[in-house]
């Protein structure tokens, strides 16, 4: 999967990082949702009054449902919904609000967390993981299916009444083979409604025999099965079909086989029916065997009105007429072997656009609500080429006849890689030139990229179970990089990947409450919180790592074996290292006493990651170099921090003869070592740099002197270094004062050379850096002084650059004005708000020619037009983005809408924000709540809001959405604001359980803000005055 990051956040200044991809809903643990319970008391009360009574209203029927054999009884349901307070409060929805302490009794039997046992594993015996009082303890249970039987093929038919009552008509059979003797089918099923009296399990070799006798039917909502106990036992080695009839429903929650709604060109509503399985949904479709190792081949039958068309992970190979008028069925070709959440099925009336690769194995298609289709051009340009790359680059043909991509305008995460049919949100999928801003183009190409690269990274090669989620998603999110350089060569992609990705999650994996890549899990929610910043960005990280070490051409080998020794099948981390070592002892990257493994299990088994302390010797040529955990700020668990040791690969140069591109370890420093000794190095008068293209996963600190000789190299010209180090020497600096390691005085310096800086990637991470420097002023008396110290670094950029955006500029140097012209205006820059607010106001009055501001320029324009604005420049965004026919414009409305100044007009925002048919999508909600979090003067109202309105918030998702508490809080540094946090966390302690590290993660950045002002708000202050930036009063 992809993050659902919004398209400006390539170039976001606000330093928050959407961190979650997809969050599941909370309530797991009960197999039926609220649009099912309802559908369920319709069928349970039509049994008991009227057997014939028609449940499908609207839609023509041929089967015959015996509701009297409904698996569930309503007694059941009533069971499973006062066990979980989550189901108590959707079942009344309609009723007023529930106390929290009302809704927080009951049992809760969760799932050993990783946070919590460790011990228990054998897989990370080396984690040290801090049981912290804050996060809530799991029971234990096991929710994994018994292993007795291995799925072999499905057919799954399904029939949704898209137009009608939104139910759907479902037949499945699945053929197993048995692998030890048991008396139990176990399924997973999650708000389906079996029909017991067509449940058959019969023979292979004897299907049309009598079968075998059920001799009872159960289900465990707590895990989300369906269990058919049998009268005698399935057979050791033979093969059975199991058989039944199911009543599913299309939901509105963006998960399992959900619908999604869209104004036609002519303003007519229309619906379509789309899936979303990963992880754990295809439950929620049909009843199958949902766990990735359990793999099978498929074959789906999809009916469908003749005015809408349907797709599926393989080709449709015959379209057969139904009895019922005006309705066909779509049987769609086998697949191959293949995980249940890769299945994906879609049912609209979309256009599409072909297109084949150029070695024509495969059949491209792009799809879109016919509206929006030309906006599809740029992926149907760039998808074929990127597949045909990773075809080379794995050395493996992509094994489908065809690709479809499809833009989705309900979607929950960024994009889903389901084989053959790749989902996305529009703003992930589609791009117009004219409209949308240049970073829209890279989020498209860099989500394609990174979906094509799944086909093999996920698809073909699968994990054994989702505790090596990261191995799919930090691949997938490395390897998008060389598929969007393969397409845009000239984007300097491989240098932005360490802005986007490495940088980003040094700032979350310098947390206490971080976690190992690699860890245990078991329970839905456990999974789903797996999919955040720290598996995906640093996943690729340590992969690009991997990559430098052991060389391309060895990397390549290793994954080429890999994929052809697992492919169709699962595999975990330690097969991966296996044919990556065999790969580097051939090629001899790595001496044959060291194995991959040995150097990447200190990586992903335990989180965090090292600074290298470099002191050289008096007169240069030898250097002590240490190795320690980095965390902002050592409180107490420090000491068990002082165990954690890395394999790291040190590479370096010196001042006298530089060369960044020998990114081979030059040494291992090995995870026994805390301090080695480097000998060769230059003369006392010469800089050394390590970590050469930030290639490694650590930050570097240095000795005073090499500071200094570092700072004068910068100085006296820039262009020696290279353009990666010099972002490090930024980050690691800055960094590095921030957690007390560094002076300010000397971060600071750094800066100095500033003005001669004309590359992208530099910039941008100085900008970055001092975004918290400003977050952390911004309310306080020095803000004065700091905003001017600021302006006197961006001014000249700005000038330098102007506000007359050109498209045909390289790709960075639009970046670059558009960062400069933000920042400019963020800091009230009066040229830049006069011409923000001149440009839009010109807009206003001329509201039909959209190519007055140019695409690059357009958040920052509307930002600030709309803030220094009033009602009348509100209304006018707020009308555009209702007409916008193009997601990220819409997004980008949303966004600017938030910078008002006017506090009526925000809290108006948030309220229509979170109710339902406002105009504002349930996936862009967080959108309108972040942009308000992020506006100086919204910042209290949103807090205010979410403890306001938890409630109300917790019903629309019907689960909690950390990202909310997240930008709420991101500035928060003051003790009160932490008291409010934790009291918040206290009152909603059961709502948050399934975000808790999130929570936790939120407040140890309060803790670390204040503990921040505490020692360096004054220093600041200090140094500003020194240098000549002071807005203190005279009082004489
Ligand atoms: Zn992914």
């Amino acid at each position: 999967m992809t993050a659902s990051r919004g398209v400006g956040d390539l170039l976001a200044m606000e330093g928050s990082h959407p961190d979650h991809v997809i969050t599941f809903d909370k309530s797991k643990g009960c197999y039926v949702s609220r649009s099912v319970g309802v559908l369920l008391g319709v069928f349970f009360v039509s049994a008991l009054v009227v057997t014939g009574l028609l449940v499908f209203y609207y839609a023509p029927q041929k089967r015959d449902l015996h509701h009297e054999s409904l698996l569930l009884s309503s007694t059941q349901v009533t069971q499973s919904t006062e066990r979980k307070p989550i189901m108590g409060r959707r079942r009344s929805s309609n009723s007023t609000k529930i106390p929290a302490s009302a809704r927080s009794n009951g049992t809760n039997k969760r799932l050993a967390g990783s946070r919590t046992k460790v011990t228990s594993t054998t897989r990370a015996p080396t984690i040290l993981l801090n049981t912290t009082t804050e996060a809530p303890l799991h029971e234990e249970m096991n929710v994994r299916l018994p292993r007795a039987l291995k799925p072999l093929h499905y057919l799954v038919k399904l029939q949704p009444f898209i137009s009608g009552n939104f139910s759907i008509l479902g037949y499945v059979e699945v053929e197993m083979e048995v692998l030890e003797p048991t008396f139990n089918i176990t399924l997973h099923i999650a708000d389906i409604i079996t029909k017991n009296e067509t449940i058959r399990v019969a023979a292979v070799g004897d299907l049309e025999g009598l079968g075998l006798k059920v001799r009872k039917h159960e289900y465990d909502p707590e895990r989300q099965f369906y269990v058919a106990h049998l009268e005698e036992a399935l057979q050791q080695s033979h093969k059975y079909v199991l058989s039944m009839e199911f009543l599913g429903y299309l939901n509105d929650q963006l998960h399992g086989f959900y619908r999604s709604n869209y104004r036609d060109a002519d303003g007519t509503e229309k619906t379509l029916a789309v899936t979303q399985f990963q992880a754990t949904d295809a439950r929620r479709a049909f009843p199958c065997f949902d766990e990735p190792s359990l793999k099978a081949t498929f074959e789906v039958y999809l009916a469908r009105t003749t005015n809408m068309s349907s797709i599926s992970n393989m080709p449709i190979i015959e379209t057969i007429p139904m009895e019922e008028e005006g309705w066909v069925w779509d049987h769609y070709d086998t697949s191959v072997p293949m995980s249940t959440y890769l299945v994906a099925f879609v049912v609209s009336d979309f256009a599409s656009l072909t297109t084949t690769t150029a070695n024509n194995h495969t059949v491209f298609r792009v799809w879109a609500r016919e509206p929006a289709l030309q906006q599809a051009e740029y992926s149907r340009l760039v998808g074929p080429p990127i597949l045909t790359h990773f075809e080379d680059y794995f050395n493996q043909s992509y094994p489908l006849p065809k690709q479809d991509m499809i833009a989705i305008p309900d979607f929950s995460a960024g994009a889903m890689e389901n084989w053959g049919l790749i989902t996305y949100r529009e703003t992930a999928m589609l791009y117009d030139p004219r409209v949308s801003a240049a970073s829209n183009k890279q989020y498209v190409v860099a989500v394609v990229a990174h979906e094509l690269a799944h086909q093999w990274f996920g698809n073909l090669v699968t994990p054994r179970w989702w505790t090596d989620l990261w191995l799919n998603e930090g691949f997938a999110s490395y390897v998008e990089y060389i598929g969007i350089n393969h397409v845009e060569p000239t984007w300097q992609v491989m240098e932005q990947f360490v802005l986007n990705e490495v940088q980003v999650v040094f700032s979350l994996d310098s947390l206490e409450s971080s976690h190992p890549i690699s860890i245990p899990v078991v329970h839905p929610d456990e999974i789903s919180e797996l999919f955040d910043r720290i598996s995906y960005a640093k996943g690729a990280s340590i992969i690009r790592m991997m990559n430098h070490f052991l060389t391309e051409d060895t990397f390549r080998k290793g994954l080429s074996t890999y994929l052809d020794a697992f492919k169709y099948g699962n595999a975990e981390q330690d097969d991966l290292w296996e044919h990556l070592t065999q790969a580097a002892h051939q090629d001899g990257t790595l001496p044959l006493d060291l194995t991959v493994k040995t150097i990447m299990d200190t990586w992903t088994l335990q989180m965090g990651y090292p600074v290298i302390t470099v002191e050289r010797s008096p007169d240069g040529t030898s250097a002590s170099v240490s190795q320690e955990r980095f965390l902002l700020v050592k409180e107490g668990d420090f000491k068990s921090s002082e165990e954690y040791k890395w394999w790291v690969p040190l590479t370096y140069t010196g001042g006298d003869d530089s060369n960044f591109n020998e990114t081979r370890a030059k040494v291992w420093m090995k995870d026994t070592e805390t301090l080695i000794t480097i000998q060769s190095l230059p003369t006392k008068d010469h800089w050394v740099i390590f970590n050469l293209q930030e290639t490694g996963y650590y930050r570097v600190n240095y000795d005073n002197h090499n500071w200094n000789l570092l700072i004068q190299q910068l100085l006296t010209d820039h262009t020696v270094i290279a353009t990666i180090n010099r972002a490090q020497i930024i980050d690691d600096a800055m960094n590095l004062a921030r957690a007390d390691q560094v002076a300010y005085d000397t971060a600071l310096e750094v800066y100095n050379y500033l003005g001669q800086e004309t590359e992208y990637v530099p910039w941008a991470t100085a900008i970055n850096n001092l975004a918290y420097l400003k977050d952390m002023f911004s309310r306080t008396g020095g803000y004065g002084a700091l905003k001017n110290y600021l302006l006197d670094i961006l001014v000249p950029l700005y000038n330098m650059l102007g506000f007359i955006d050109s498209q045909s500029d390289p790709l960075l140097d639009q970046y670059k004005r558009q960062k400069a012209l933000t920042w400019a205006c963020e800091l009230e820059h009066q040229d830049c708000l006069q011409n923000a607010a001149a440009i839009y106001a010109h807009w206003m009055n001329n509201p039909d020619n959209s190519s007055i501001i140019s695409p690059n320029l357009k958040s920052t324009v509307y930002c600030h037009a709309i803030s220094v604005g009033g009602e009348k420049e509100w209304n006018f965004a707020w009308n555009k983005y209702l007409k916008s026919n193009v997601g990220s414009e819409k997004i980008r409305l949303l966004s600017a809408m938030g910078c008002t100044k006017q506090v009526w007009i925000l809290s108006r925002y948030l309220e229509i924000a979170f109710s339902p048919d406002s105009g504002i999508r349930k996936q862009d909600a967080f959108r309108v709540f972040g942009a308000v979090a992020a506006n100086e003067v919204g910042r209290p109202l949103a807090w205010t809001f979410l403890q306001d309105q938890w409630d109300t918030i917790f019903e629309f998702y019907g689960k909690a959405k950390s990202r909310l508490i997240k930008s709420a809080t991101s500035s928060f540094n003051s003790v009160q604001q932490l008291k409010e946090l934790r009291l918040f966390r206290r009152e909603h302690l059961q709502d948050l359980e399934s975000v808790s590290r999130s929570v936790q993660q939120v407040i140890e950045r309060t803790k670390i803000n204040i503990a921040w002002m505490t020692s360096n708000y004054q220093v600041i202050v200090n140094w500003l005055h020194k240098n000549g930036y002071s807005t203190k009063l005279s009082n004489a």
